[in-house]
């Protein structure tokens, strides 16, 4: 047996970077079935219990090496609405895979040898997507004339309408932009989560009868009690977490100084980088510095390396990260791909002032240095700056990926919804019900920034329990 896990071939760093095509490719039937045969089939597969969802994993990988694709591509449709999506974009190294026996106990993320579980996922799924693209008719009992509105199309509020979707409910979907997806479309780059995938999952949910209703902010255009005035039973809220933070030192208003969400959704969602084909302009530097160290901080990088090459400067982006590669939030994988695609890393530096020219455009970083001190509440060991460290650097673009916190716009409107100290809406864990009866909610509105299956996994239990009152 083959002690380390099969990888699936990437396009090239020098040549992928001068476009946003998907970077993964997908496995061929051949190193599927032989990543699947390395399974070992446990009596007691543990991986389950690392997926926030529950997919049935030993089950569909038997059933890929048998290649029966269609049989493990509903296997995983029963627990997760987006194989898809999710094989692409789950952080499996923190779950799964970093519960397969395969990974010793007591490593931070999952082992080389580990099952590649995502990828297996990703090749079930892309073959359903590919040859059994009509949902199947494997849903018990159907609940009638109920109807439920979804707020937010990211992946919370797309997984609890497909949930009650798939039990015969009556689902609208209101999202405030003119796409569905959430950060899936806005904040995740196509080199990653490619658009096509997500139609064909939207699309998958309007055959299941789900509708959508774009261009509706609820809240401003239309508020909670006049939804239950139109016969919706429950109400969803998958508000999301798109409010950037900032690092709160002087210089952040400065031109040419985006929050990563601004950068990336001017990029993936509104075309930036074909202006003027599309109207939404972005300026491209020639120094481009991303402050932050999550799966925001590296997309970000990505893409403007990516735009820097498409605007034929010579690339030169770096990440500025005030802990060490260690304690780095983001996926193992982007992580890698960045460094091959040629972002320089700087660890272990806090940001303490943009400077701007005198037109206003930032022109250089002031910086600490720091080293790690003790563990704070995440675990992680918390920087501390180091006195007299102080340096300047050459920069005339920033983005500061530095964190996200609730979208309130809604909840600002609706004072009887209770809300936590960071306006995260607070919710009883089992069943997601929010304090006004009857309106749920899940994803990142609860608890901030989580993970894409996170977000699904509190959306089930909100469909459960909405189905469970019926
Ligand atoms: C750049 C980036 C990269 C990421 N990479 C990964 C990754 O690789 N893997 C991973 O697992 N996770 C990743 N994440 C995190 C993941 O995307 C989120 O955890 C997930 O999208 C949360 O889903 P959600 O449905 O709660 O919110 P969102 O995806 O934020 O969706 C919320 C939706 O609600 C809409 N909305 C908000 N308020 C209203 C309103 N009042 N009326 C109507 N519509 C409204 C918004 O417009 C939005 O479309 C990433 C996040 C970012 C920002
Ligand atoms: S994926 Fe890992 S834990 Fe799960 S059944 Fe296979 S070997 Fe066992």
């Amino acid at each position: 047996m083959k002690k380390i896990a099969i990888q699936p071939k990437e396009l090239v760093a020098s040549s992928r970077t001068s476009g946003f095509r998907e970077v993964v490719s997908l496995y061929t039937e051949g190193e599927a079935i032989k990543e699947a045969k390395r399974c070992l089939q446990c009596k007691d597969p543990v991986c389950i219990a690392g997926c926030p969802v529950g997919i049935d994993i030993k089950k569909f990988i038997a059933q890929i090496v048998k290649r029966d694709y269609e049989s493990a591509y509903f296997t995983i449709r029963e627990q997760n609405n987006f194989p898809s999506i999710c094989g692409r974009v789950c952080p499996a190294e923190y779950q799964c895979r970093k519960a397969c026996v395969m990974t010793k106990k007591g490593l931070p993320f999952a082992s080389e040898n580990a099952i590649n579980i995502h990828f297996l996922e990703r090749f079930a799924g892309d073959y359903g997507m590919s040859s059994c693209g009509n949902p199947k008719s494997e849903f018990g009992n159907r609940i009638e004339n109920r109807k439920v509105a979804v707020v937010g199309s990211g992946p919370a509020g797309l997984c609890c309408a497909g949930e009650l979707a798939r039990a015969g409910v009556k689902v609208v979907v209101f999202e405030a932009l003119h796409k569905y997806g959430g950060v899936l479309r806005y904040g995740i780059p196509p080199f990653r989560m490619p658009g096509d995938v997500l139609d064909f999952e939207i699309d998958y949910l309007k055959k299941l009868g789900v509708a959508l209703a774009p261009n509706l902010i609820i809240g401003k255009t239309k508020s909670l009690a006049e939804l239950f005035n139109e016969g919706f039973s429950a109400i969803f809220l998958g508000l999301g977490a798109g409010t950037p933070l900032f690092l709160g030192i002087s210089g952040e208003n400065l031109c040419n100084v985006y929050s990563a969400n601004e950068f990336l959704t001017r990029v993936n969602l509104m075309g930036a980088y074909k202006f003027p084909k599309y109207h939404t302009p972005i300026n491209v530097g020639k120094n481009i510095m991303i402050i932050g160290g999550g799966n925001t901080a590296m997309d970000a990088a990505r893409v403007a390396l990516r735009l820097q090459k498409i605007s034929k400067i010579k690339p030169n982006t770096s990440i500025f990260y005030r802990r060490t590669e260690n304690e780095m939030p983001a996926r193992r994988l982007e992580i890698e791909h960045a460094k091959e695609e040629g972002i320089k890393f700087e660890f272990l530096v806090q940001p303490v002032e943009l400077i701007g020219d005198k037109d206003g455009y930032v022109k250089k970083i002031k910086c600490l240095r720091c080293k790690l001190g003790e563990p704070d509440q995440s675990g992680r060991r918390r920087p501390v700056t180091i006195k007299g460290s102080e340096f300047e650097t050459t920069s005339d673009e920033a983005v500061i990926a530095v964190g996200l916190r609730a979208n309130q716009v809604l909840t600002k409107a609706v004072p009887d919804l209770k809300v936590d100290k960071w306006g995260d809406i607070e919710v009883e864990p089992e069943t997601m019900e929010t304090s006004i009866k009857n309106v749920y909610a899940g994803g990142d509105i609860i608890g901030g920034e989580g993970t894409v299956i996170e977000a699904m996994g509190m959306a089930k239990r909100a469909a459960k329990a909405i189905i469970g009152k019926f």
